[in-house]
């Protein structure tokens, strides 16, 4: 984890499992599960699969995708821990998540 220095001491070991299971394990923007096995279809959307047709897909040399949920910060702050600014997010809308705001940053730079 980068800036690891900046979270929370009990990151790890409690606060993010306890918004992962308040959130049930899924990606609040697209609802992918966590440790869920995905097959990405040609248009670029997910589809669950289980275990043996992930294996199945891995040796047709398929394109497949075990996902591992973050935990974002909804205002980009890791200092503010309130639960109701934490969210559970699969890495490509925690990206979405943070390139928006990204976005914003940089509009504000300019104008300043
Ligand atoms: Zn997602």
């Amino acid at each position: 984890m980068r800036n690891r220095h900046k979270y929370h001491p009990n990151w790890n070991d409690i606060i993010r499992p306890e918004i992962l299971k308040r959130d049930n394990y899924k990606c609040q923007d697209c609802g992918v599960e966590h440790r869920g096995l995905y097959l990405v279809q040609e248009s670029g959307k997910l589809l669950k699969i289980d275990k043996e047709e992930y294996i199945e897909a891995l040796r047709a040399e398929e394109k497949v995708k075990k996902i591992f949920l973050q935990v974002a910060h909804l205002d980009h702050n890791p200092k503010n821990n309130n639960y109701e600014n934490l969210k559970s997010l699969c890495p490509s809308c925690h990206l979405n998540n943070d390139r928006v705001h990204n976005q914003i940053k940089r509009k504000s730079k300019i104008k300043n």
